[in-house]
Order: C-alpha cells, then sequence, then structure tokens
C-alpha cells in the first residue's frame, strides 16, 4: 500500500484529503506545519507526499529544498493558491514534482499522485553526445570539451531530454509532459526560464547555441 504524507495547516483540507485518499486505499500520515512534516518526511519512508505551500513555521518550498539537500527524493506534488509563472518555477526548482492549483478536484489530485507513483525509479545507462556536449545520464554530469558544467536538476533533465530527440522538434506540450510530469494545462513560460539558463551556461563555456527555437511551437537541437 502507497504511503502519503499530507503538510497542510488547514484542517479542513487535510482531514477532506485523509478521508478521501484512505477511502481510495492508501496510508496517509498528517503534519500541520512545516517543520513536523520535515521530521517526518525524514523519518519516514514515502511514496508521495502532498505540500502545502504557505505553512506555519517553515514554508512547503523550504521544505523541499531541505529534503532534497538531505538526498530525499520522494515525489513531491505542491497544493496551492500561488498561481502565476514565478512561483510556480521556485515550486519546481526547490525539487518539487508537479504542481496543483487550490481550488482542485480530487480526481485530478488522484490522477497526479498515481503519475508519481509510475515513475521508474531505475536510471538508464546512457550518454549522449552532441558538438562537444557530452551527457553523461548515470553521473548525471554534463561536459563541454572536457569541461564540467553544472546544471539544476531540471536543467539536466531538459538538456538531456532535447538531445535524445535530436532532429526532432520538441513541442512544448511533449516537453512538460517528459520532463516536468505534468499532463494537464499549464502556463509553459516555465520552459523559456529554463532554455535561457541552458542557453547561457553553454555559451560560458563554448560560444555555441545548440537549441533553436521553433517559433508558438517548441525547440529542436540539429546535428
Ligand atoms: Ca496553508
Amino acid at each position: 500500500m502507497a504511503h502519503i504524507l499530507i503538510i497542510e495547516d488547514e484542517k479542513g483540507i487535510s482531514d477532506f484529503l485523509k478521508e478521501g485518499l484512505s477511502e481510495e486505499g492508501y496510508e496517509i500520515s498528517l503534519a500541520s506545519d512545516g517543520e513536523k512534516g520535515l521530521q517526518k518526511a525524514m523519518n519516514n519512508s514515502f511514496d508521495v507526499i502532498l505540500m502545502d505551500w504557505m505553512l506555519p513555521k517553515i514554508q512547503g518550498i523550504e521544505v523541499t529544498r531541505k529534503l532534497r539537500e538531505a538526498g530525499n527524493q520522494t515525489p513531491v506534488i505542491f497544493l496551492t493558491a500561488k498561481d502565476t509563472v514565478q512561483d510556480t518555477i521556485l515550486g519546481l526548482r526547490s525539487g518539487a514534482n508537479d504542481y496543483l492549483k487550490k481550488p482542485f478536484s480530487f480526481d485530478e489530485l488522484l490522477e497526479r499522485i498515481k503519475v508519481q507513483l509510475r515513475k521508474p525509479q531505475s536510471k538508464i545507462n546512457h550518454i549522449l553526445s552532441h558538438e562537444g556536449i557530452k551527457i553523461d545520464k548515470d553521473k548525471r554530469e554534463v561536459k563541454i570539451d572536457n569541461r564540467e558544467i553544472h546544471l539544476t536538476q531540471k536543467e539536466f533533465d531538459l538538456l538531456s531530454y532535447l538531445l535524445q530527440n535530436k532532429n526532432k522538434v520538441c513541442t512544448r506540450d511533449e516537453i512538460l509532459d517528459k520532463v516536468w510530469d505534468i499532463h494537464f494545462d499549464y502556463d509553459s513560460g516555465v520552459i523559456d526560464v529554463y532554455i535561457n539558463s541552458l542557453r547561457k551556461k553553454i555559451k560560458s563555456v563554448k560560444d555555441v547555441n545548440i537549441i533553436e527555437t521553433v517559433r508558438g511551437v517548441g525547440y529542436i537541437v540539429k546535428d
């Protein structure tokens, strides 16, 4: 049975979620503030964490960051009323896996939880290369002309995805789906921010622009 931790300070919401998810057969633990949530998440093994954004003591985003820094990779789904692109980017950068805006439908939440539970945990042994850029997916290492560059988790996933699909246009929807695991209508502005950041990091080492924009559609890496 999958075990879900709900970190939420509004009792009405956490009770509602606990009841609904228990009926679906999940085992539920609750934490009513960020500090308790972080403690529980660190000391137990959960399959998914549902995380409120605005929490007493430690904010949800900070809890997520601390978990990731400690090497904890439990999938985190944010439940939040914050809905601007900037907030979305912050949430995903902190290491969250998905993001659901309040008010959300319970059925949609269930689907998103299932997606996180389905995700394969095993890594693919793979090395990708293009124009002097070498990605080692096992070591999660990127080198350009043998110089290592430091990418965030999502930048790495995004670059890997584009290189894996070399010579094919990757649409925004595909990128959100495959890199962010987001399958519903969503502001794709977050992708541009990551593409810009990737281009800058690559350019700081080598004067190339390998990622081309296909206006209105997405991005492509060409041979
Ligand atoms: Ca709250």
